[in-house]
């Protein structure tokens, strides 16, 4: 059992498991259902047992496996379903304890990721500095719906604005930096790795936010075009990215 949360999601069924907490309609090779997340009279909530897969097609417009789907009915965190449906499929629990720390991290990175889309989300829409990205993507033809759809934002032009508020909500530098947000200078100082730059948050298949690409919107500039998020313990180049696309030209 090399990875528990494959393991416990071949030994559970999407579908026997969301018809536990709601009743499906079977439609062809797929299952629908009223989205439970949602206020709706026609079901867009789909189920695929093939690829073991859930999704609404409605207001959420969200999916995922069976994890995200306990996730979302009980409002805990990944680490806590997990542990709920280990129990439930009886997994060693001991075998999870043992990667608790990793998953801890993990999920430590991902609320960092989110708080630091809030902050650049803000920056764009809410302050001045974000007034020249917004023009910059409205003359791009990218629209307001598309903006906040895939949650861009903006990283102004300073060093350590992003680093002080993370600083603020308690994050440690060291952690900052390895979840690639900071770049370590050659005197051991760090600083903002994303500056003066519009930002794409990149999405797992879960949603969670685990990387960000930046771009420059000042095209005379003799700077790279794009900064990335270098690997990190969350972001690993090589695996399927989600939200991507729009960044990519
Ligand atoms: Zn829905």
């Amino acid at each position: 059992m090399d990875n528990p949360v494959e393991e416990i999601k071949r030994r559970i069924d999407i579908v026997d498991f969301i018809g536990s907490f709601i009743s499906l309609k079977k439609t062809g090779r797929n299952f629908k259902a009223l989205c439970p997340f949602h206020q709706e009279k026609t079901p867009s909530f789909i189920i695929s047992a093939e690829r073991q897969i859930w999704h609404c097609f409605g207001a959420c417009n969200e999916g995922g496996d069976v994890i995200k789907f306990l996730m979302k009915w009980e409002n805990i965190t990944f680490f806590e379903a997990l542990k709920e449906l280990a129990r439930k499929t009886g997994i060693q629990l001991k075998k999870i304890a043992f990667e608790d720390g990793v998953w801890k991290k993990k999920e430590r990175y991902i609320a960092m990721n989110q708080l630091a889309t809030d902050f650049f989300d803000y920056l764009l829409h809410k302050s001045h500095y974000g007034k020249k990205a917004l023009d910059y993507l409205f003359s791009r033809q990218i629209k307001l719906p598309t903006i906040k759809k895939f949650q861009l934002g903006y990283a102004p032009s300073s060093w350590n604005s992003l680093y002080k508020f993370l600083k603020r909500k308690k994050f440690e530098e060291e952690e900052i930096f390895e979840n690639g947000l900071l770049v370590k200078g050659e005197k051991g100082n760090f600083y903002d790795r994303f500056r003066g730059r519009i930002i794409f948050p990149i999405k797992d298949p879960r949603g969670n936010i685990i990387a960000f690409s930046g771009r420059t919107i000042d095209e005379k500039q003799k700077e790279a075009k794009y900064v990335n998020t270098p690997e990190t313990p969350i972001y690993h180049k090589r695996e399927t990215l989600f939200g991507i696309d729009l960044a990519k030209e």
